[in-house]
């Protein structure tokens, strides 16, 4: 007997508006409704609690992995492990397996990579995500889906993102075949990762896309064996960006003169500078190396505000440095070496737009990704979470 209803909320990561409309094909025959979303600044450790809470990075305080705070840094202890050479932290493998070891030993359960964040610095700084925030009190702030799922004792299915895409499709569809849940959070990590290799034009996104289509065709037909109603969305929290140049912006800091961690503390990633002050000078010198700076810009606090990541203690960065679309920094805190494809980059150019598709007619109150929690909410028949939200 086929079960009553079945919510599908399927992530395609870097799924954006401007990939996703050079493959008409993806799912066409069964999509009521697509759209474009505006995302959110940042990158996905911004983006994820956003989607899951309905809140913006200054609600919530995800927005970026790494954040100054030398007193509560969990690590400290790592200190001992700066008297060896950097050559040997460069490593890819060598920062992976760290990872994992780092990761385990502090008890993180969220997503963790050391990428290419320099050992001397790591004691500077504190993480985010350390727990898994696809459960219970994931969040610094505020509940999620996931919170209310398990009070209410919802059924439900959501990822691991430590095995492959395939795994997770395969995991699924058992839950689907034994009518186990209600609701399913699937976030697929493929494309994404593709795209930073190859660019967003190489002929392998496209066959991917196929493959995409060709699972998920799959998956939901499964679905509609086994349950009377399936409702799906399929969406993504960002774009891509193919990179043109790589731009060296520490040397542009270094230039100043300034002292690093007497005048100052910088985090670097593939798309921004987050920049703490510790002296007057400091602040100074690096605001006028950045003013009217040829490949970005300063984002002021209005435009923080605006995309709803501005943090008044200054947690994330006291000066936000925001790099034009398609240049990323080499070398940043997070690699070395410049690749094809990025995000990152302000929300209003057109390759950060997410998108999403459905198979009922989308809201028109939907236009930014955070809003696809009320979705969810929605379709489990709960009412909006706080009376000021409209209804979408
Ligand atoms: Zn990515």
């Amino acid at each position: 007997m086929k079960k009553e209803k079945l919510s599908l909320f399927l992530f395609i990561d870097a799924f954006g508006w401007e990939v996703r409309k050079r493959h008409p094909f993806f799912l066409n025959d069964r999509t009521c409704d697509q759209k474009k979303l505006e995302t959110i600044l940042g990158y996905s450790s911004a983006c994820d609690p956003s989607i899951i809470s309905g809140r913006l990075p200054q609600e919530h305080l995800m927005w970026s992995s790494f954040y100054y705070d030398p007193d509560g840094s969990p690590f400290k202890w790592t200190k001992a492990l700066a008297i060896l050479p950097d050559a040997i932290f460069r490593r890819g493998r060598v920062r992976h397996v760290l990872s994992k070891l780092i990761k385990k030993a502090l008890g993180f359960t969220g997503y963790f990579q050391l990428y290419g964040v320099p050992f001397k610095t790591l004691p500077l700084f504190n993480y985010a995500e350390q727990k898994r925030i696809w459960e219970p009190n994931g969040l610094l702030r505020g509940e999620t889906i996931f919170d209310e799922l398990h009070r209410q004792g919802v059924p439900h299915y959501v990822h691991d993102s430590a095995v492959s895409d395939e795994t997770k499709l395969a995991r699924l569809t058992a839950d689907i075949e034994s009518q186990r849940i209600d609701l399913a959070y699937c976030s697929l990590g493929k494309l994404d990762a593709l795209m930073h290799a190859v660019g967003t034009q190489d002929a392998k996104v496209t066959e991917l896309v196929h493959w995409y289509d060709q699972q998920l065709e799959k998956l939901i037909q499964t679905a509609e064996e086994h349950y009377e109603e399936v409702v799906w969305y399929v969406f993504t929290d960002h774009g891509m960006h193919d990179i043109t140049e790589g731009y060296n912006l520490i040397a542009d800091i270094e230039q100043t003169g300034l002292i690093w961690n007497e005048d100052y503390v910088a985090f670097y990633d593939s798309t921004m500078a987050r920049f703490w002050f510790l002296n007057e000078t400091g602040k100074e010198k690096i605001t006028a190396a950045l003013t009217g700076h040829p490949k970005g810009k300063i984002l002021s606090e209005d435009e923080l505000k605006a995309e709803g990541v501005f943090f008044a203690d200054g947690m994330y960065g006291e000066l936000i440095f925001l790099i034009h679309s398609g240049i990323q920094i080499v070398p940043s805190f997070m690699g070395v070496k410049q690749i094809k494809g990025m995000h990152g980059y302000h929300p209003a150019d057109a390759d950060s737009a997410a998108a999403i598709s459905s198979n009922r007619p989308l809201p028109a109150g939907l236009t930014k990704i955070h809003e696809i929690y009320h979705l969810m909410r929605k379709e489990l028949g709960w009412s909006p979470c706080d009376p000021a939200i409209p209804e979408l």
